[in-house]
């Protein structure tokens, strides 16, 4: 990182490195995304949205699918949020779908449905960084802005050799004034496009986590990491803090043709989407049981309580162990009391807005004609 960071001069620019990458791009790159051959600001945004935490494989059925049921921004905006998550339900970092449906209604307010071009007013709009509002701006409009994603960090560090970990913001503020120092001097569109495409592409085909493949590399000329043979260390990874961990009780309470579940707030984990009602679990078994029972007494009798398999799920920042309990009523309370709950009939829940994890289980649950 020293060739970046010790100078406080600017980022040395060279017009070699981009034309290295547009003409990579032109030749090698992709070119047949769903997402790509359009000019449309939403469906690029949707795009860059879904391809923030998501890998393209699993993006590509998620993205028709949305656009066949919201093809537009005005239709998105208008469209209920509980009919958005389960749009989204699967693809997970669900704060994504919440400012997607609150970015298209500000999209409406202010700007009458038509997208800014400005990088700078698009980054403040819900779910937008600089990054993504960059490449939204350089492939909708052809604007020369600079993109810095986690695929691009990871080709710079490699090729600049920078020593330190990319996410800290002093490292990170250094490969701005790099990228943007790096940026095509000709704004023509395509040469925009080519070049924001190209350094996403390096990044997701050849600069890849593990194994890159260095030998088909454009920028092999100029990588440092290549150079030093510290390809495999580059970047320098995270440094390492242990997983808080989590444990809860998930109640799976069915009538038999119905499952109790509860809205969850819209902020913290899985916000806005339905789930099952949770309690809290500590004592003996004894009163574990009698915890249970107290818990379900509002929403029916309970004819059988069954222990099922506990599972562990993984948060970026924290540890879930989920252990769930089967409860089947043998007579339900209709009026169930709180806005918060509701029945879902059974079967529908493959299309229910509902946390992987959780409609993996009652999936699982109803296959095998357990909830009945
Ligand atoms: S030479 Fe290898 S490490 Fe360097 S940028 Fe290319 S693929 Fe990445």
């Amino acid at each position: 990182m020293k060739r970046i960071l010790e100078a406080d001069s600017p980022a040395p620019s060279d017009p070699t490195f981009s034309r290295a990458v547009v003409d990579w791009q032109k030749q090698h790159g992709r070119h047949a995304l769903p997402w790509q051959g359009t000019r449309d600001a939403y469906r690029i945004w949707l795009s860059e949205i879904m391809l923030q935490q998501t890998q393209v494989a699993a993006v590509i059925p998620y993205y028709a699918r949305f656009l066949l049921r919201f093809p537009d921004v005005a239709t998105l905006a208008a469209a209920p949020a509980e009919d958005v998550m389960a749009h989204w339900s699967g693809l997970g970092y669900y704060t994504r779908a919440r400012n997607l449906h609150g970015c298209a209604k500000r999209v409406m307010e202010l700007y009458g449905g038509v997208f800014p071009s400005d990088p700078l007013l698009l980054a403040e709009l819900p779910g937008i960084g600089r990054s993504t509002a960059a490449a939204i701006s350089a492939f909708a409009y052809g604007t020369r802005a600079a993109i810095l994603d986690g695929n691009v960090k990871r080709v710079f560090a490699r090729v600049f050799g920078v020593e330190g970990y990319p996410g800290e913001k002093r490292i990170e503020d250094a490969l701005w004034l790099q990228a943007v120092a790096l940026l095509p001097a000709d704004s023509a569109d395509a040469q925009m496009s080519a070049y924001t495409q190209g350094l996403m592409d390096l990044g997701a085909t050849l600069c890849t986590r593990s194994r890159p493949e260095c030998q088909r590399c454009p920028l092999q000329p100029r990588c440092i990491a290549f150079a030093t043979d510290r390809v495999d260390e580059l970047p320098l990874r995270k440094p390492k803090k242990t997983l808080r961990e989590k444990s809860t009780a998930m109640l799976v309470i069915s009538d038999g043709s119905h499952v109790l579940l509860e809205q969850r707030p819209d902020s913290g984990i899985w916000g806005g989407l339905l789930s099952l009602p949770e309690i809290a679990l500590n004592g003996e078994p004894a009163l574990a049981h009698a915890a249970l029972q107290l818990s379900t007494a509002r929403f029916g009798v309970a004819a059988s309580v069954e222990k099922l398999l506990p599972f562990t799920h993984s948060f970026t920042h924290f540890k879930l162990h989920v252990s769930p309990y089967k409860v089947v009523l043998a007579r339900r309370l209709n009026e169930v009391g709180e806005r918060a709950h509701v029945w879902l009939d059974i079967g529908r829940i493959a299309e229910a807005p509902l946390p992987a994890p959780v409609k993996k289980l009652l999936l699982a649950l109803f296959t095998e004609g357990r909830l009945i």
